[in-house]
């Protein structure tokens, strides 16, 4: 796999200023498919100092210029997405075609978007005597997972380039390959040097020193809610703006007019999709009393169909899978009934876990409250409609969800209920300009869309 030795900072790959490393480790068949380093403090701050410095320039080049240069990062994205699909596939082992539709593919979309976005925002705006100036926040410190490695980091890079900001990526240290594929491709896009810079490392070394540099204004993070909250600490403590993309325990909520084979059949490919691994999957389907033993049945017919190592992949590493492990084993001793998969181990090498349905779920259970992050799925009945929303609003999380009903109005009367930031309706469709984020303690602040670029921007009022 092809791999540099050095960071990227200031327009150009230059060697860390220590010498440790991190071995990349093909997760479905353990064996290490590279080396990159493991930046440090000084690494981080080379490339803050690189993002300041290339911060006048690139805030004053006028929007429809910075739109030019996200159109040809999107070019270069899509002259190499089967590269982008082939790394993904080595460092975080999904299946090949999941890795060309979704982690190649919605990086497209996205970075699309925002080349578009950056034209035709309204960075000026006047209300009454005054002139409202939309002026980018400053440097930002993107500190990115891997469950989505390219989407994550596009998410953040895209819209903070479109809004006049720079940028220093710290991406999660199991899928930093694809990262700097990503900063190949911002360099052949002939984006000016410092405007985007990519330090790999460790979270507690390279992660902290950027959520903590005094020359970081903006600190936007994606991954789990104990770091997030570490991070919105440092951020509070220095009065600087945060953005955080945390974790999700989402709900399905299928009402009894709703066509039941296609919400099962839909709900059990979402969570799959990825190894469950994604914040928004729907992990507690919850389900009529009157419908409940049908749908077990449906789920369990359902899920058959993930086979690991073809349909579905490993997780990421082999903590992820003993973590993933041990909450079937708390499940099961909690009294859930597994009617499909189970804690015992896949035969042969990868992180691999059995896709696991549980039915006889209540709601305090751990595996109803807690993000388990695998190939987990919840069944929960409710008695009526009240019960429905209670359930699906006790947890402390609210980032994502689905109804189903008869019809869509049905649907979408019963997603207002809902304490979530993001509801899809008898099914959805996947909208790139849709805002995408946390209420609760699943996040501060929106991606995607314009929502996802006011988050780069603040405001300044001329008033005449
Ligand atoms: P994590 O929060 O530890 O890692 C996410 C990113 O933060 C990585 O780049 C990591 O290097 C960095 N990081 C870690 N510690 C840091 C620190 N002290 N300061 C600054 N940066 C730091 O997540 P993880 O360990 O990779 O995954 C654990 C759990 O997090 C998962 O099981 C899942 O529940 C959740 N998760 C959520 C998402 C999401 O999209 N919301 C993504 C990945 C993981």
């Amino acid at each position: 796999m092809k791999q540099h030795d050095a960071m990227y900072i200031d327009g150009s790959w230059r060697p860390a200023a220590g010498s440790d490393t991190i071995e990349v480790v093909n997760p479905a068949d353990e064996q290490v498919i590279g080396t990159v380093p493991a930046g440090s403090a000084a690494d981080v701050d080379a490339a803050v100092r690189a993002a300041r410095a290339a911060l006048p320039g690139w805030a004053a080049t006028p929007p429809e210029e910075r739109a030019d240069r996200l159109a040809a990062l999107h070019g270069r994205l899509t002259e190499r997405a089967e590269e982008i699909a082939a790394t993904v596939t080595a460092e975080l082992g999904s299946p090949l075609a999941f890795s060309t539709a979704v982690h190649a593919g919605v990086p497209l979309a996205v970075s699309a978007s925002y080349a578009e976005l950056a034209r035709t925002y309204a960075f000026e705006e006047k209300i009454g005597n005054s002139t409202v100036l939309h002026e980018p926040v400053g440097v930002v410190g993107a500190i990115t997972p891997w469950n989505y490695p390219l989407h994550q980091i596009v998410a953040k890079a895209a819209p903070a380039l479109a809004a006049g900001c720079t940028v220093v990526l710290k991406p999660a240290e199991d899928t930093p390959l694809v990262a700097q594929l990503f900063a190949e491709c911002v360099d052949e896009a002939g984006i000016p040097g410092g405007v985007f810079n990519l330090v790999t490392g460790l979270g507690p070394v390279a992660g902290q020193a950027l959520a903590g540099h005094d020359g970081v204004d903006l600190v936007s993070f994606t991954g789990s809610t104990a770091v997030g909250r570490r991070i919105g600490a440092l951020a509070g403590a220095a009065v600087k703006r945060v953005a955080l993309e945390l974790g999700g325990k989402s709900a399905n909520v299928i009402l009894p007019g709703a066509d039941l084979a296609k919400a099962v059949g839909v709900g059990v490919a979402n969570v799959m999709a990825n190894s469950g691994q994604t914040c928004s999957a729907w992990t507690r389907m919850l389900v009529h009393r009157d419908h409940y033993a049908e749908a077990v049945e449906l789920a369990a017919a359902a899920v058959a169909k993930y086979v690991p190592g073809e349909r579905v992949g490993p997780l990421v590493n082999a903590r992820q899978q003993s973590r993933v492990r041990g909450y079937i084993e708390q499940g099961i001793a909690q009294g859930a009934r597994v009617v499909a998969g189970g804690p015992e181990a896949v035969e042969g090498p990868g992180y691999y876990v059995r896709p696991t349905v549980f039915a006889d779920v209540t709601p305090e259970m751990t595996i109803a409250q807690e993000e388990i992050f695998g190939p987990v799925l919840t069944l929960l009945k409710y008695e009526d409609e009240d019960d429905a929303v209670r359930i699906a609003n006790g947890t402390v999380y609210g980032l994502a969800g689905a109804v189903w009903a008869g019809d869509d109005a049905e649907a979408a009367a019963f997603a207002r209920r809902l304490d979530t930031g993001q509801v899809d309706i008898n099914g959805g469709r996947f909208n790139p300009l849709a805002p995408f984020g946390g209420y609760k303690q699943s996040g501060v602040g929106r991606e995607l869309g314009p929502h996802g670029l006011a988050e780069y921007l603040q405001t300044k009022s001329l008033q005449f």
